[in-house]
């Protein structure tokens, strides 16, 4: 990634999410010069690992952390502005100065309290396995064309008027769905009274942003959150994020059009995990799902949720890298593996009798798969210092070696380990 034909490229997971984008991010962004973010909210949590200190980003591009890099969040993403100016506090804080290098999207949207209660009372009455943080509504605004944007705070009494209308309709959803919660007018209004000075500053056409500095040939990465089979067209819906987390929405998302972008990296953990409810066809057995999430340190970093564990499954990677276009894979948490004897590839499903090549487009049908695996031998070694493949046990290059095969596309990076030096760039 980012050479002399890829400067404008997109990071996105190609499984459930959580495979480990923030540290790859990280790793490119010290090569780029712009960071963008152009779906979700403050429900993604990259952690990234810098010496001692540990940076749970949620809302802010993690290439904030590098000096050199301008950070944007584009106008796909949905902003929860307390939980961005918590985020910057935190980073002024800890000595990270972010002055002229943070950039808001005016064209995004906000998610505020009362889509909260209403994602609360909606997990209620049908679980998703949501954070519970507002985005599904606020989403659900954008397209129902009723949402709030960043830029509305420059006209505050003509947007406490589409306060009075949204307010009022959240609280019929809220009474309809059983719900003894109810907004308030006047705390909204108090509260967007309060964010507006400081979300102004920082707000701007970030499509413009974004579009200069390509056209400038300066190296753009745009940072997509969750994963593909989580992407509200190509996921396993409705166990979906409510946004297009692929390498199409990072051109919606991001304000440029589809042939700025010249490379899509795929990032997929050595095995799978999950969070939330939906199928996961390479669970593990109780047992092994145990280890693996005691291994990976499979929690969620915003709702510290038990991940489900399984094994690689390359049906998945494989449809992930159709649907981004991927020209690149990342391999991460290769030394999770590294006490298994054996470790399962699921290759394919059997569904109804029959090999299945594809994920199916419904869920229940994907729940009634059946993995067919392939056992390889482990390794037995720990990989946490190797920095190149040569570096690696033979039984962990051959993994890898099938995984790029069957997965159909190039690795590039694989990681083996937290720390920002543990990767290898093949
Ligand atoms: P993201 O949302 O895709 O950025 O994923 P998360 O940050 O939620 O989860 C990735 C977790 O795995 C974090 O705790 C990382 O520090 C950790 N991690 C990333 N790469 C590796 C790796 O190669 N090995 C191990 N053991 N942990 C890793």
């Amino acid at each position: 990634m980012f050479d002399d034909r890829t400067t404008c490229a997109v990071v996105v997971g190609a499984q459930w999410g959580d495979e480990g984008k923030g540290k790859l991010v990280d790793v490119l962004a010290e090569r780029a010069d712009f960071v963008v973010r152009y779906q979700g909210g403050a429900n993604a949590g990259h952690t990234v690992v810098i010496g001692d200190a540990q940076f749970i980003l949620r809302q802010i591009p993690s290439g904030i952390l590098h000096p050199r890099v301008t950070c944007v969040v584009g106008n796909g993403v949905v902003i929860d502005a307390e939980t961005l100016f918590g985020e910057l506090d935190g980073l002024h804080e800890r000595g990270i100065d972010t002055e002229g290098r943070l950039f808001v999207s005016d064209r995004a949207h906000l998610v505020l309290p009362y889509h909260k209660l209403l994602d609360a009372a909606s997990e209620k009455s049908q679980a998703i396995g949501t954070t519970g943080r507002g985005i599904g509504p606020a989403y659900a605004d954008k397209t129902g064309r009723r949402g709030i944007r960043v830029g509305d705070l420059r006209n505050l009494a003509a947007t406490r008027l589409l306060l009075d209308d949204r307010i009022d309709r959240a609280n019929s959803l809220l009474a309809m769905m059983g719900s003894s919660e109810r907004a308030s007018v006047e705390e909204h209004a108090a509260l967007l009274g309060r964010l507006a000075p400081r979300l102004l500053a920082v707000a701007a056409d970030t499509g413009l942003l974004v579009y200069r500095a390509v056209k400038a040939r300066r190296r753009v990465l745009l940072e997509g959150a969750q994963g593909a089979l989580l992407d509200l067209d190509h996921g396993t819906y409705p166990y979906v994020t409510s946004s297009n987390t692929t390498a199409g929405g990072a051109s919606v998302g991001s304000g440029i059009g589809p042939t700025a972008i010249d490379g899509v990296l795929g990032v997929v953990k050595a095995y799978t995990t999950r969070v939330g409810n939906g199928p996961l066809p390479s669970a593990a057995s109780p047992e092994e799902d145990e280890r693996l999430r005691r291994l990976g340190g499979e929690f969620g970093a915003v709702t510290g949720r038990a991940r489900r564990c399984g094994w690689f499954d390359a049906t998945v990677v494989r449809y992930a890298a159709r649907v981004n276009g991927l020209t690149e894979l990342a391999v991460t948490k290769l030394d999770v593996l590294d006490t298994f004897e054996s470790i399962p590839v699921c290759v394919a499903y059997e569904l109804e009798g029959e090999r299945c090549e594809e994920v199916p487009s419904e869920v229940e049908r994907l729940e009634r798969v059946r993995p067919i695996y392939e056992t390889l031998p482990g390794w037995g070694a720990s990989t946490a210092s190797a920095r190149t493949l040569a570096d690696l046990p033979a039984a962990a290059r051959a993994y890898l070696d099938r995984v790029e095969r069957l997965a159909d596309t190039p690795i590039r990076y694989v990681s083996v380990g937290t720390r920002r030096d543990q990767i290898i760039e093949v």
